[in-house]
C-alpha cells in the first residue's frame, strides 16, 4: 500500500482540506492525530478536499494526514448475513451503539469477522479453467443461504492449481491459481464502482409482494426501483417492513439512514425479529442491515447508500434476488446537501446541490435483473422511502426521484387520516412495469389479468369523477349505473385496498388470491348491473348479504372455499329476486 503524508489545513465540520498530498479522487485517506478516516471527494491544485466519516471535533491544522491510495471499499463474503452496519461497513455491535455511544473515533474494525470459520465446499477441481466472477465453491452461510465463492471480478483468467475442502477464517487462501492468484473467502470491491455483470435483462418478472395494491394495481419488477414518499406517519416504514418480510426475495439489504436514533432502534430491533415467512426463521437470516443515525457523521451517511448497493450487488452476482431498501433517502440527501454547503458548492434548488440528480439516478441505476459473469440471472429491487417536509411532493428530492423510478407509490395524509392502509394513493401512485408484466400476469395467474386491472382502474377513476358531483347535488340524484359505480369502488377500495399488515391472514394475499378476490368484485358488479336492468331497485343491494360477507374474504384462511359460498349466495340472492318480481 503506497501511503503519503501531508498536513491538515482546514476544518469546516465534515469537510477537511489537506496540502502535501497528492492522492487520486476517492483514496481514502486518515485524517489527524486520531487517524479519523475520510475520502477525497475534490482535488484542487495543490489542496485535496476531503469528507470525514467520523467527527471532526479537536482536528487542528498542522495535524498529520495519510493518504491510504485506496478506494473507500467493503469487505465481501460469509458473515455479511444477520450484521448489522455503520456507514462504512464497522459492525455495530449492538443497537446501543445507535443511542449515542457510537464507536469511538478513529476506530477500525474489520466488516468481517477474522475469527470465525466457514466450511468451505469446492464446486470444481484443480486444474479447472476460471473466469472472473465464476463460482468454485459455497460455504453455508446461513441454514437457508449458499454463499457462493466467487473469483473476484478483478482477477485474471487461469487454472487451479490447489484448492481443499474445510474450515477457513475469511482471510486464509482456499485456493491458489497456477499465475499465483490466491483465493480467499472474502474479497473487497470499491463502494461507488458498480459491480460489472454480463448483461442487462428485462424487468418482466414482477417482484411479488404478497401487498394487493401494489401487486395488482402498481406492480415492481424483480429488479426495478421504486419510491415511496409519505409525509410522517403516511406508513412508509409499515410498508417497508411488509416488503422486507413477504416480497419474494432471496436477501435483502435494508439502508436505515439519518432517522433519530431511537426511531432507527426501534426499526432494527423490531426488523430482525419479524419472521421470514418463507422459510419460518427469523427475517435477519437473509437481512443485512446498514444504520446511520441522524447523529452520527453525515459523510458516513452519505457512503451507506454505495455500501449496502455494493453488498447487494455482491449477493446478485451469487444468482440471487435482492431487495434493497433506503430508508429514507431525503436523509441521504440532505447529508449531500450539508457536505456541499461546507465545500462552499453553488447551491441548486432549495440549497441540494445541483448534482442531487445525477446523484440519485447513479443509485438507482444499480437497481436491475441481470445475466451474471458466472452466467446466472439475479436482481436488484430498489425500494427508497421519500420524507418530504411536511409531505409536499413538489420539492426537489421527490421531484428528483420521480424523474428516475418506474414506480411510485405515493402515501396520502388524508387516506392516513381516514385510516385507509395502506395508505397508497390510487390515483396518483404507477407503475410503468405494469405493460411488460402484463404477460407474466397472463401467463402464470389469468388469461384476463390485464383487462381485470384495466376494468378496476377504470372504477376508481370514474368514482373519483362522480365524486365531484356527489359532492354538490349528493349520490340520490345519480342514475343508478352511476351509484353502482360507487358502490363497486367502495368495494374495491375496502374489500381489496386496504389491507392490515398486522393482521395473520389479511398481511399477505397470495397473487391467485388477489385475482380472486378482484373477479368476484366483478362479479358482483357485473350481475347487479344485469338486474338493475330488469327493475331491481338499488336500495336492495346494499341490503345483500352476500356483500356484506364478501368484505370479509380477505380474513378468511380457507379463502377459496369461503369466496365459492359467498358466491353460491349471491346467486341464490338474485335468483330470490327474480322469483320476487
Ligand atoms: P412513517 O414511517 O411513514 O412515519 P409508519 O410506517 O410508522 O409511518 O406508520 C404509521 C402508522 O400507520 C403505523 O404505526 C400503523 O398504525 C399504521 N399503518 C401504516 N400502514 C399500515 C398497514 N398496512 N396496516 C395497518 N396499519 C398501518
Amino acid at each position: 500500500m503506497i501511503s503519503k503524508t501531508g498536513e491538515v489545513q482546514r476544518v469546516a465540520g465534515p469537510v477537511v482540506t489537506a496540502i502535501g498530498i497528492s492522492p487520486r479522487m476517492y483514496d481514502v485517506v486518515f485524517v489527524g492525530n486520531d487517524r479519523l478516516m475520510g475520502e477525497v471527494i475534490r482535488i484542487s491544485g495543490n489542496k485535496s478536499i476531503i469528507q470525514v466519516y467520523e467527527e471532526t471535533t479537536g482536528v487542528c491544522p498542522g495535524e498529520p494526514i495519510e493518504d491510504t491510495g485506496q478506494p473507500l471499499s467493503v469487505e465481501l463474503g460469509p458473515g455479511l448475513i444477520t450484521s448489522i452496519y455503520d456507514g462504512i461497513q464497522r459492525p455495530l455491535p449492538g443497537i446501543m451503539d445507535l443511542q449515542g455511544t457510537n464507536i469511538s473515533r478513529g476506530t477500525s474494525i474489520e466488516g468481517l469477522s477474522r475469527t470465525k470459520t466457514w466450511k468451505f465446499v469446492p464446486a470444481v477441481e484443480k486444474g479447472t479453467s476460471v473466469l472472473p466472477g465464476q463460482s468454485i465453491g459455497t460455504v453455508a452461510e446461513t441454514p437457508h443461504l449458499e454463499h457462493k465463492i466467487m473469483i473476484p471480478s478483478a482477477f485474471k483468467p487461469g487454472i487451479i492449481s490447489e484448492i481443499s475442502e474445510g474450515d477457513f477464517k475469511v482471510d486464509q487462501t482456499i485456493a491458489t491459481m497456477d499465475n499465483g492468484q490466491e483465493i480467499q473467502l472474502m474479497q473487497k470491491w470499491p463502494v461507488r464502482i458498480p459491480r460489472p455483470y454480463s448483461e442487462k435483462l428485462m424487468p418482466d418478472i414482477p417482484l411479488i409482494t404478497g401487498q394487493r395494491v401494489l401487486d395488482f394495481f402498481f406492480p415492481i419488477a424483480k429488479g426495478g426501483t421504486a419510491a415511496i414518499p409519505g409525509g410522517f406517519g403516511t406508513g412508509k416504514t409499515v410498508t417497508q417492513h411488509q416488503l422486507a418480510k413477504w416480497s419474494d426475495s432471496d436477501v435483502v439489504v435494508y439502508v436505515g439512514c439519518g432517522e433519530r436514533g431511537n426511531e432507527m432502534t426501534e426499526v432494527l430491533t423490531e426488523f430482525p425479529e419479524l419472521e421470514d415467512q418463507r422459510t419460518g426463521a427469523k427475517l435477519s437470516l437473509r437481512t443485512v442491515l446498514i444504520a446511520n443515525t441522524s447523529n452520527m457523521p453525515v459523510a458516513a451517511r452519505e457512503a451507506s447508500i454505495y455500501t449496502g448497493m455494493t453488498i447487494a450487488e455482491y449477493y446478485r452476482d451469487m444468482g440471487l434476488s435482492i431487495s434493497m431498501m433506503a430508508d429514507s433517502t431525503s436523509r441521504w440527501a440532505e447529508a449531500m446537501r450539508e457536505i456541499s454547503s461546507r465545500l462552499e458548492e453553488m447551491p441548486g434548488e432549495e440549497g441540494y446541490p445541483a448534482y442531487l440528480s445525477s446523484k440519485l439516478s447513479e443509485f438507482y441505476e444499480r437497481a436491475g435483473r441481470v445475466k451474471t459473469l458466472d452466467h446466472n440471472e439475479g436482481a436488484i429491487s430498489v425500494i427508497g422511502a421519500v420524507s418530504p417536509q411536511g409531505g409536499d411532493f413538489s420539492e426537489p428530492v421527490t421531484q428528483g426521484t420521480l424523474r428516475i423510478v418506474k414506480v411510485f407509490w405515493a402515501l396520502d395524509t388524508k387516506l392516513r387520516e381516514k385510516r385507509h392502509f395502506p395508505a397508497v394513493n390510487w390515483l396518483n401512485s404507477y407503475s410503468l412495469y405494469s405493460e411488460t408484466l402484463a404477460d407474466w400476469f397472463s401467463q402464470n395467474v389469468a388469461r384476463d389479468w390485464p383487462n381485470l386491472v384495466q376494468w378496476a382502474v377504470n372504477t376508481l377513476q370514474r368514482e373519483a369523477e362522480l365524486q365531484e358531483i356527489v359532492q354538490l347535488v349528493g349520490s340520490d340524484a345519480l342514475p343508478d349505473e352511476e351509484r353502482l359505480i360507487l358502490e363497486v369502488a367502495r368495494m374495491i377500495r375496502e374489500f381489496f385496498l386496504q389491507q392490515d399488515a398486522f393482521h395473520d391472514i389479511d398481511s399477505y394475499c397470495k397473487i391467485e388470491n388477489q385475482y380472486r378476490l378482484m373477479k368476484c368484485i366483478k362479479d358482483f358488479n357485473d350481475r347487479i348491473s344485469v338486474a338493475l336492468g330488469a327493475g331491481i331497485s338499488f336500495d336492495k343491494i346494499l341490503g345483500l348479504q352476500s356483500r356484506e360477507e364478501l368484505s370479509k374474504a380477505k380474513y378468511e384462511d380457507d379463502f377459496d372455499g369461503y369466496l365459492d359460498q359467498v358466491m353460491e349466495h349471491l346467486q341464490m340472492e338474485c335468483r330470490l329476486w327474480e322469483e320476487s318480481k
